[in-house]
């Protein structure tokens, strides 16, 4: 059985169509999946998910790219992480790519945003998930000086270098790879793959976005993380169900879910 350690079953391309989204998750045998909130007005939708069906889990977090959105408060994010099934906070952490020709200081509401996911994070015991592109320093920077080691999380759809890795898994983070590892063009990612112990390691889909190959370019959804378990047992040269084995124990482990 593999797990989904992150998806948007809220977004319309998956949620108009989720009998058949979660019937492909049985084919596939994916057992389970976190679906992660990205903004306020849509985690109602996202927390209704979780509620309503008993393996789907859910997050509350504002995601970093999402400006012009109500920011979350510590108080809201503490309330909601009361919920059973509120397991994880976030999606949050920094997003420079999209800086475009604005400068580094008028990005401080990005940071200023995931200092309060951390500090409820710390105050709810619960882990975070942390996205981050183009800004790894910033972001591990941030979360050491916040003392996110306290309680770690999940590093989602690691693009960055090993050394990255190392020192996130240092501060009790989990690296978790999704659909882009097998793309030919991610030859570094493989690599970096291969150096993070199966121990501290995650699968995602991300879906809708980032289908794996032999997908690429369709809508994802989160039976397909089983494509990405293959593929990264196959670059490990370790079986199948040793992968999905460790993944789905960390899963548990990483969002402190009691089976
Ligand atoms: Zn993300
Ligand atoms: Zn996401």
């Amino acid at each position: 059985m593999f797990i989904d350690s992150h998806c948007h079953l809220d977004f319309p391309e998956l949620q108009t169509r989720l009998p058949e989204v979660l019937a492909n998750m049985a084919t596939c045998k994916v057992s389970h999946a976190l679906c992660v909130s990205v903004d306020i007005p849509d985690f109602p939708n996202v927390k209704k998910l979780a509620e309503d069906h008993a393996h789907l889990y859910a997050s509350v977090g504002v995601h970093p790219d999402y400006e012009d959105t109500p920011e979350p408060s510590f108080d809201f994010l503490v309330e909601e992480a009361k919920h059973p099934k509120i397991v994880v906070i976030g999606e949050t952490g920094l997003d420079y790519y999209r800086i475009g020709d604005r400068s580094y200081e008028s990005m401080e509401w990005q940071r200023e945003r995931f200092r309060i996911h951390i500090r409820a994070a710390i105050a709810s015991k619960k882990p975070l998930i942390i996205h981050t592109r183009s800004s790894s320093a910033d972001t591990l920077r941030i979360l050491k000086e916040e003392g996110a080691d306290q309680i770690g999380g999940v590093m989602h759809c690691f693009t960055e270098s090993t050394e990255v890795a190392m020192t996130a898994m240092e501060m009790g983070f989990y690296i978790s790879f999704s659909g882009i590892v097998t793309f030919k063009s991610a030859k570094d990612l493989q690599e970096t793959c291969k150096q993070v112990p199966l121990e501290r390691m995650l699968i995602e889909t991300d879906s809708p976005y980032l289908a794996p190959i032999p997908y690429r370019g369709r809508t994802n959804e989160p039976a397909w993380v089983s494509k990405v378990g293959e593929f990264i047992a196959d670059l490990k040269g370790i079986p199948i169900d040793q992968l999905a084995e460790h993944t789905s124990n960390n899963f548990f482990q990483c969002f402190q879910i009691d089976r």
